[in-house]
């Protein structure tokens, strides 16, 4: 370690609190022990981690660089400008706010930004593939702001833009939003900006889930399109947890007074050093080979699935997840959770489009690639982690001890011993 860096220090730590580090240590096992597959989840590099283990999470900097309410902010200003430099420059933004503790709060600066309590948005609805933060009851979103949410067609199970021009047209919302959590599919930004053009709204572009692949430059980007996009940096971007908004010249001032001081106060600088790094990683050749065999790998894994009879919704897919349906194979993706839970395998259940169940039994399950591409996985092991998943869904159970549960596991610790995540 360098002589001159003061920050993550195991040792002390598990001198001081055995428990914690025990913890710290057993979730690291954890990550490394089995296949990891939620679509919301990577594996950031030990430069974030560093970053995120320093000094910088001592400093009070509310405000922007140079327009501090504090003292001693020069060095973490040089952070943040470099945060901000970079994600401009690597999304060809015009304005970036780094601020945003995560992609909730970045949500919550932009309807700030834009919208009154009882004014009227148009998203994607949660069953649908949307997200809390989009107009869902039990969030501030639905409960302070008038949500009128489109869907997917029954037929292609993609977004149905039509009827998106049909509410538009007839609820004349002032912000459209385009995005969400469970959304397979290219988003035609395109046509939700001319439906947004047609009644005067402002179009925003949640890109938590697939900034990565924007970063990466393997999918197409929104920015042309937007208004505004708030994203996370954790997903398949690979940075901290935590958020961001990307706007035009024309919203900047908007945006920076609505994440602060708006909805937030002081900034987590360690968080913002993290972003800087994660972002200047993202530039790098190596990320957007990344960001390809991401998809490469999504579209292996939704279509061996597909071959055991657990469809992927749409088709398949053009992004890191897929979203399988389950009725076919008779099984409900609570089931399917915990039968791959037992099995090493971490995936989600997902509702999915026209669900007959309820949320928290739901009929498909979520998978990602993010974090087993970022382990250095390929084509090659998705086919065979799909048969993994489908012989678990199939035929395991949701006892550890089941022979059928042991004997997938016995392949996955083959499988991710060539693989490991964090090798020393
Ligand atoms: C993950 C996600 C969020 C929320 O991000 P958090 O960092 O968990 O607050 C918001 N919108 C969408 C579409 C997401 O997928």
């Amino acid at each position: 370690m360098s002589e001159t860096f003061y920050g993550s220090d195991f040792d002390a730590l598990q001198a001081f609190d055995p428990d914690i580090a025990g913890v710290l240590l057993s979730e690291l096992a954890r990550l490394r022990g089995g296949l990891q597959l939620i679509a919301s989840e990577n594996m950031s590099s030990p430069q974030v981690l560093t970053a995120l283990g320093s000094t910088l999470s001592n400093k009070y900097a509310e405000g922007y660089p140079g327009r501090r309410y504090y003292g001693g902010c020069a060095e973490v200003d040089k952070a943040e400008n470099l945060a901000i430099e970079r994600c401009t420059a690597l999304f060809g933004a015009e304005h970036a706010n780094v601020q945003p503790h995560s992609g909730a709060s970045a949500n919550q600066a932009v309807y700030g930004a834009f919208m009154s309590p009882g004014d009227t948005f148009l998203a994607m609805s949660l069953p649908h593939g949307g997200h809390l933060t989009h107009g869902a009851k039990v969030s501030f979103s639905g409960r302070w702001f008038n949500a009128v949410h489109y869907g997917v067609d029954k037929d292609t199970e993609d977004i149905d833009y039509d009827e998106v021009e049909r509410l538009a047209k007839a609820h004349h919302p002032k912000v459209i939003l385009a995005g969400g959590s469970a959304i397979p599919r290219l988003i035609d930004f395109a046509r939700f900006r001319a439906i947004a053009d047609e009644v005067g709204a402002i179009l925003w572009v949640d890109a938590a889930h697939f900034i990565g692949l924007v970063a990466g430059k393997a999918i197409p980007s929104p920015v042309p399109y937007a208004d505004v996009v708030s994203f996370t940096t954790h997903k398949v971007l690979r940075g901290p947890r935590s958020g961001g908004i990307i706007c035009t010249a024309e919203h900047a001032a908007a945006i920076d007074k609505a994440v602060f001081p708006l909805m937030q106060g002081g900034p987590q600088m360690h968080t913002i050093a993290a972003k800087a790094v994660n972002f200047k990683e993202c530039a790098t050749p190596e990320y957007a080979d990344y960001a390809r065999q991401v998809i490469a790998n999504a579209k292996v894994l939704a279509a061996t699935l597909g071959e055991h009879g657990i469809r992927p919704t749409t088709g398949g897919t053009d992004t890191h997840l897929s979203l399988h349906d389950l009725q076919p194979v008779l099984v409900t993706g609570m089931e399917a959770e915990a039968r791959c839970d037992a099995a090493g395998i971490t995936l989600n259940k997902n509702a999915i489009p026209f669900d007959p169940q309820k949320p928290n039994v739901a009929s498909g399950i979520r998978v990602g690639t993010p974090f087993v591409t970022s382990q250095g996985m390929g084509s090659e092991e998705m086919t065979i982690v799909g048969d993994l998943i489908a012989r678990a869904v199939t035929t395991g159970s949701s006892d550890p001890d089941d022979a059928v549960s042991k004997d997938i596991r016995g392949q996955v610790t083959e499988l991710i011993g060539r693989f490991p995540a964090y090798a020393r």
